[in-house]
């Protein structure tokens, strides 16, 4: 018996491409991806803020069966990475696959299928249901008092107002997170006078972002051989420092931290220099790669505000000491809420059980990309992924691979339906539990990591361990429902752990 699995994506960002590929090699047709935008690309279609970047480097920010030649630069900008996707897309003929202006508001399992319902009313009917929804999606807004009466242009750095002028502007910006370092690093020089607002000072890793040569770009042209083995490498540099660093106590943190203080020590001012130093241990926060926000804040024309916001007025922010800071433009660089995950997307079980009923504190899933009572639902970037200084990419390459695996059983007519159990995923999250207190996350300090529960809501192991705990779904943890395996019908091989 061979059924052709009708699957429905949410989400053309790079996760639900990186899907859309996978069941393209397949073999697999019969899917769609639902974008509620007009445009691929997920994040980097929504950030356009000036100094938009990625900082992990390109080489490793790419998919390991597309690695890209033409990078410009060690960490590449946010146009050329969604030019990128753009490619991607045609390359592997999804475009015909994408539903653009399709925003998914809900989707019930009826014990058979997923039925799917779009903002407009369009209705669909999938066997498996792929959230690609992204993490860091929904912006989070700050509560300060008077904020809607500044008269100047406010906006949110996912929201960028590109009609506003900035040079010779009195620029204000809201938060020290990569967004509003980056922010920092382009405008600072380019402004009036440029205020930063601080409520926690960031430790910063020195990355200079070196550009490539043409000769780079036609030697890693010429010979994919050799492109594929700069991505390797740039894989195995960010795993056995970083991935480590994060998740044990050894040598790599300690190196990462001896970095960090050493580049901290670099700024001459004194005063500037308190006013920056953290009073948590670096990479306890998502770290900051810079070459030059030091720089950019010991220009003459640059503050460091660390004063207390006391509320947002006409003509500025009044800060806690009486002071008014007079602004043109006050950007708000508040990061996003990373907690989520699918919704507001209304999603509904089999037996009715919605998210608000699995997640009354935070979420939680099976091994990233299932949860228990949603039967052929898979998450991309799903609770606790290992997001944390990697490359997401990577992650929903593994991911889509473990999500495919079944679908090519379903298409088999091995399986109809599947689900973790309960118990397998109370056991993932207790191990995961048990494993935080390693974790540099847990050392001290506030971040977008952690959830409602108090714990990071990241993968507490290393991404290899991630990719082998991967590797080969263990139908054991799973409820299987419906057709039995077919008589003389081989299960597919597992697919191969990708990079
Ligand atoms: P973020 O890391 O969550 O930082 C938000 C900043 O806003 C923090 O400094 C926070 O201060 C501050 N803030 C929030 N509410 C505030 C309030 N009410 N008053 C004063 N300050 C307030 O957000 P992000 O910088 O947008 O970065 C989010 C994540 O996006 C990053 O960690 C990274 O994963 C990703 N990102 C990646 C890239 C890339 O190059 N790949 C670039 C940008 C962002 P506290 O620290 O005190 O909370």
């Amino acid at each position: 018996m061979d059924r052709s699995p009708t699957v429905a994506i949410v989400g053309a960002g790079m996760s639900g491409l990186c899907m859309g590929v996978r069941l393209r090699q397949a073999g697999i047709e019969s899917f769609t991806i639902h974008e509620k935008a007009g445009a691929v690309g997920g994040t980097w279609r929504e950030n356009t803020y000036p100094g938009l970047s990625c900082d992990v480097p390109s080489r490793f920010y790419s998919y390991s069966f597309a690695p890209n030649p033409g990078w410009s630069r060690q960490f590449s900008p946010g146009p050329e990475i969604c030019s990128y996707f753009e490619r991607i897309t045609d390359r592997y003929g999804l475009r015909a696959h994408i539903r653009f202006d399709s925003e998914i508001v809900s989707a019930h399992h009826d014990g058979e299928r997923w039925q799917l319902q779009s903002a407009g009313g369009t209705k669909e009917a999938a066997d498996f249901l792929i959230s690609a929804t992204g993490v860091l999606h929904h912006p989070r807004y700050p509560d300060i008092a008077g904020l809607d009466s500044f008269q100047g242009a406010a906006f949110h750095s996912a929201r960028w107002d590109h009609s506003v002028p900035l040079a010779g502007k009195r620029i204000g910006v809201l938060g020290t997170g990569s967004t509003g370092v980056q922010i920092t690093c382009a405008l600072a020089g380019l402004a009036g006078r440029y205020s930063l607002f601080q409520r926690t000072a960031q430790w910063i890793l020195p990355a200079p972002n070196r550009r490539y040569s043409r000769m780079t770009k036609a030697l890693l042209r010429r010979s994919p051989e050799l492109n594929r083995l700069a991505y390797r490498a740039a894989q195995e540099w960010m795993e056995h420092t970083l991935g480590e660093a994060v998740v044990h106590p050894g040598w790599q943190r300690r190196a990462i931290a001896a970095v960090c203080r050493r580049n901290l020590a670099r700024v001459k001012d004194p005063v500037l220099r308190r006013k920056l130093t953290p009073d948590y241990e670096p990479m306890c926060k998502r770290l900051v790669m810079s070459g030059d926000f030091y720089e950019a804040l010991e220009q003459p024309n640059v503050e460091v505000v660390t004063e207390g916001i006391e509320r947002v007025e006409p003509q500025g922010i009044r800060t806690l000491d009486g002071t008014l800071h007079e602004l043109d433009v006050l950007v708000l660089a508040t990061g996003f809420d990373a907690h989520a995950y699918m919704r507001p997307m209304d999603l509904v079980g089999p037996q009715g059980q919605t998210l608000a009923d699995i997640w009354p504190d935070e979420p939680h899933g099976y091994l990233t990309v299932a949860l228990p009572g949603f039967p052929n639902l898979f998450c991309l970037m799903g609770p606790h992924s290992p997001v944390g200084n990697q490359s997401l990419i990577s992650v929903a390459e593994t991911q889509s691979a473990y999500a495919l695996w079944f679908i090519e059983r379903f298409r088999a007519g091995a399986l109809a339906s599947v689900a973790p159990t309960a118990a397998a995923s109370a056991r993932f999250n207790a191990e995961l539990r048990a494993a935080m207190p390693d974790t540099v996350w847990t050392t001290g300090c506030n971040s977008w990591y952690i959830g409602a529960d108090g714990l990071p809501s990241l993968w507490p192991w290393t991404p290899r361990r991630h990719r082998e705990m991967l590797a080969r779904p263990s139908l054991r943890d799973f409820d299987v429902i419906g057709a039995p395996p077919a008589p003389g019908v081989a299960a597919p091989a597992p697919a191969a752990a990708t990079s």
